[in-house]
């Protein structure tokens, strides 16, 4: 099949609503704040020192490196945003002359860091000179190279400057001329994956072979036997590895293309599969997409939460085995679910089945947008499905497990990872070719396709998703035939519920679907509306029985939100609450003081606590209370006091 265009995040202007708030915060606050935790300006955070390694690569400062090789690649991610949020607020016919400064300064500053052959990373600069490209399976020097790329390619798509895109393609050249099959070329890879991805979008925008070439050259070395990884670590004689970072860390345990689970860490895998969808998409490998199509099976079909998040285990931040996703231990990095997002997206444009669209909305609504605090000042970068502070405090095993968000992390990936998806999230919305326009996920604002000679213009009013509501006007396109395929939900169909779907006013019989899309074909006229109103009725959710830590218990589902119950609304003892599945969910919009949101009500029972001087064990049965349980959006917990949180419930 032809794989459908994305349409570019210029392309689409987000309006006020649910994405116009988070962009707007992401622009005004988050990126700004950002700036100062990577320069060491906010205090109590843990210390970045990201900028200032750059500027002692760059001879502009003295002293020594602080933090992790990869630290360069919080500075890159924060371009990227700076890119985005510049462009939005073009968009918006505004300016913010002070970002602009400051994202300026920090490509020329990336420019003077560069070496004269094109290199850049500024550990490598400052803190080991002269061991360029000699541990790639720790070095984390392409990964850095891959974030620089794609911000420069945001920041080129957002600017139209070449300054930083040009400072990439002297280091693309510089790493073409390291990498590769020839003669008197490295064969090796980097231990995480990024810079594939990156390069398949320098050379969408480049259409620079070179590029594709590199790209490809990556994804097929991984794994090849003997390891690249192997004979480097006899060379640096670093001895065995721990049993969990074994080559399946890196996913590199075999060749893609014969791989079929998704193992090891967790974003280093989607950040893989991204690469392998895009070389799908580019090079129509019928080899790697058969590994691709069943590492997603495994992955969002065995190893994947309910809201979407990945790596259920903490030590070295990696898959488990299937269905072994522990509530309370989870790891479920922010950035492993953004990597979903990023992952879904591309098997989306592969292959337009709203399967895919399915698993980008949990992940997004869910596991992602947690990671964010409603000011957008702090973040988690684990993301649990059940909380009980004093337990994180007391146990070993919990100890990556908080119940408050930081402001930093000395290893700070995840805020900067969240400021650019949410700042190009105009992006994963639609995507066209010759014959349709796709919309993925619903935004307010308006959308640009180009048709023939002229562009057809959608402009969307929802509140979509607070509300099911979507009402989509052609504002011009006059003519234009396309079919238009609008996501259905999952959540939307099924026995008992439905959508409505209305054209002009009148009511649409029996639309047809196609892969989870109605369709509406037609010659489009400028002033033409269509209405599409989804089920967002509260539901309940279970898992497969082979998910231990959930058989038994069920979720609430409210349109994309998985909602979570806290005990701000409840009080202590959330494991003591049970829910009754005849009872019916009553939702309503709610501002508990931090912006929007809802409460969702259910009834249920509570177990009551026996007298303190009770046994530990007895034969009584436990003795019930009747009791409303009342959830929010898992997104949006941690937001008023500390307290426990829980998402699972057992029913009565
Ligand atoms: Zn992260």
């Amino acid at each position: 099949m032809e794989s459908a265009r994305e349409l570019s995040f210029k392309d689409v202007r987000i309006g006020p609503g649910f994405w116009g708030d988070r962009q707007g915060l992401v622009a005004e606050a988050v990126v700004p704040y950002q700036w100062k935790a990577l320069n060491d300006e906010i205090p109590g955070a843990a210390p970045s020192h990201a900028v200032e390694n750059l500027r002692i690569a760059a001879g502009l400062s003295s002293g020594e490196f602080h933090g992790f090789q990869f630290q360069d690649s919080d500075v890159a991610k924060w371009i990227e945003a700076a890119s985005y949020a510049i462009a939005a607020l073009a968009a918006a016919g505004r300016r913010d002359p002070e970002l602009e400064r400051a994202m300026d300064g920090a490509i020329e500053l990336v420019g003077a860091a560069q070496q004269s052959d094109g290199y850049i990373q500024s550990y490598y600069s400052v803190a080991a000179k002269g061991k360029r490209w000699t541990d790639l399976e720790w070095g984390h020097e392409l990964y850095c190279g891959g974030h620089l790329i794609e911000a420069a390619v945001a920041h080129f798509q957002a600017t139209l400057s070449r300054k930083f895109l040009d400072i990439m393609l002297r280091y693309v050249d510089c790493v073409d001329a390291a990498f590769g099959i020839e003669e008197g070329k490295r064969r090796g890879y980097d231990g995480h994956p990024e810079i594939e991805l990156a390069l398949f979008k320098l050379y969408r925008v480049t259409r620079d072979e070179r590029h594709l070439r590199l790209a490809r050259y990556f994804v097929d070395e991984r794994g090849r036997k003997p390891c690249y990884f192997d004979a480097e670590r006899e060379r640096l004689g670093t001895g065995k590895r721990h049993r969990m970072l074994e080559l399946d860390y890196f996913q590199a345990q075999a060749p893609l293309r014969e791989q079929r689970t998704a193992e090891g860490h967790a974003v280093r895998g989607a950040y893989l599969y991204c690469a392998m969808a895009d070389y799908v998409r580019e090079g129509c490998d019928p080899g790697l997409r058969g590994a691709l199509s069943a590492i997603w099976e495994n992955a969002t079909g065995r190893r994947m939460y309910v809201t979407g998040a990945m790596g259920s285990q903490a030590y070295a931040e990696r898959h488990s085995i299937d269905f072994d996703l522990p509530s309370d231990t989870a790891y479920a990095e922010t950035c492993a679910s953004i990597g979903l997002v990023m992952w879904a997206w591309r098997m989306l444009l592969v292959d337009p089945d709203s399967r895919y669209a399915e698993v980008l909305e949990r992940a997004l609504y869910n596991g992602v947008l947690s990671g964010m605090s409603a000011d957008g000042k702090r973040f988690f970068y684990v993301n649990p499905l059940e909380v009980r502070p004093a337990v994180d405090r007391a146990r070993q095993d919990h100890e990556h497990v908080r119940s408050r968000r930081f402001e930093w992390f000395g290893c700070a990936c995840c805020p900067p990872n969240i400021a650019r998806l949410v700042g190009s999230i105009g992006g994963y919305a639609y995507a066209f070719d010759e014959a349709s326009v796709w919309v993925h996920n619903y935004v307010a604002g308006s959308a640009s396709f180009p048709a023939g000679s002229g562009n057809l213009i959608l402009a969307v009013e929802t509140d979509y998703p607070w509300e099911g509501l979507v009402r989509i006007r052609v504002e011009s396109g006059e003519g234009v035939e396309r079919a238009l395929r609008l996501r259905v939900p999952e959540w939307s169909l099924g026995p008992g519920r439905g959508f409505s779907l209305r054209l002009n006013g009148e009511i649409v019989p029996a639309p047809s679907m196609e892969r989870g899309y109605a369709v509406l074909a037609r010659a489009w006229r400028p002033g033409d509306l269509v209405e599409l109103e989804l089920d967002m009725r509260a539901r309940l959710l279970y898992s497969r029985p082979e998910l231990g830590e959930a058989i038994g218990l069920a979720c609430v589902q409210r349109g994309p939100f998985i909602l979570c119950a806290e005990e701000a609304d409840n009080g202590p003892g959330l494991h003591r609450l049970e829910l009754d599945p005849s009872s019916a969910i009553a939702v309503a919009r709610e501002d508990y003081g931090f912006g929007p949101s809802l409460r969702a009500e259910i009834g249920g029972r509570r177990v009551i606590l026996p007298p303190p001087g009770a046994p530990l064990y007895g034969t009584e049965p436990p003795a019930y209370e009747p009791c409303r349980v009342k959830l929010i959006p898992y997104f949006q917990w941690a937001n008023r006091d500390d307290g426990e949180m829980r998402v699972w419930f057992r029913t009565m």
